[in-house]
């Protein structure tokens, strides 16, 4: 198993990409800590793994308060000893408006959950990982935040800004044997794009703007993240991983 022995946070497990991530570390023998803001999703999540056999606790964590992201830390490495894998996913999405017409309240909240929380993630982690020996975190950008896109202004501020923040982190931890990755999934099948699946005139469009002509499972983006957490990624740091479909904007 690719990560027998090895303790791991997932952020934004409690559907979608996170909870398949989950579902596949835990089936790779990862000892799991799921942190969502959604109680009752991220324990179906925990059910899921146990029926699966495996062994996960759910911390009701708000990826954006710095007390919370600390308790989950600490919480963490007093149950199971220490912290090898943070998988920094949990994120929001944009109202569909320009830019000058995004109220400022939304401009922060969307700043605050993606791109303070995965700041909030590694500076919490880092020195937990160092004690360990070394780690593995991969935070979760987007297509969007390489590319951009219309009408996604603060959404895509954030996930570009996620991509510099790995690549920082990536620098300054790499001599302590923690690596630090990206993904930058296309469009994949989570409620996070129920908006645009409801939209018959995007819709057609949306779902086959890449080169395979289709939309991503969550499951094909926890395949690349459990690559990268995983020790066959020993020599990768600082990267961003697209998980796209060769992913074209639309
Ligand atoms: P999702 O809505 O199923 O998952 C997001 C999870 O984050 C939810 O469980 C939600 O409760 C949780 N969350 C939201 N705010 C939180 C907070 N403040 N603290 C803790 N948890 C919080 O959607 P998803 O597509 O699985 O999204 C996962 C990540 O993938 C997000 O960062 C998203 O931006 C990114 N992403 C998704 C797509 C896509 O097309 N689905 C594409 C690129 C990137």
């Amino acid at each position: 198993m690719r990560l027998e022995n090895k303790t791991a946070i997932i952020t934004g497990a409690a559907s979608g990409i996170g909870r398949a991530a989950a579902l596949r570390f835990a089936a790779e023998g990862a000892l799991l800590v799921i942190a969502d803001v959604n109680g009752d999703g991220g324990r179906e999540t925990v059910q899921l793994i146990e029926q699966q056999g495996g062994s996960a606790l759910f911390y009701e964590t708000n990826v954006s308060d710095s007390k919370q992201v600390k308790e989950l830390i600490s919480t963490t490495v007093e149950a199971y000893g220490k912290l090898d894998i943070l998988f920094n996913n949990a994120g929001i999405g944009n109202p569909d408006v320009k830019s000058v017409d995004l109220e400022e309240e939304d401009w922060d909240r969307i700043i605050d959950i993606n791109l303070k929380g995965v700041f909030l993630g590694i500076k919490y982690a880092v020195p937990e990982m160092k004690k360990a020996g070394g780690g593995a975190i991969i935070n979760t950008s987007s297509l969007l935040g390489i590319k951009g896109q219309k009408y996604l202004a603060a959404y895509n501020a954030s996930k570009a800004g996620v991509i510099l923040l790995t690549k920082n982190a990536a620098l300054e931890y790499g001599r302590d044997h923690i690596r630090v990755n990206a993904i930058a999934p296309g469009v994949i099948d989570t409620q996070i794009i129920d908006g645009w699946k409801n939209d018959d005139r995007k819709w057609p469009i949306i779902s086959r703007a890449n080169a395979l002509g289709r939309i991503g499972t969550p499951e094909e983006v926890a395949n690349a993240v459990l690559f990268l957490a995983s020790d066959e990624a020993s020599f990768i740091t600082g990267a961003t991983l697209s998980v796209d479909g060769g992913g074209l904007t639309f």
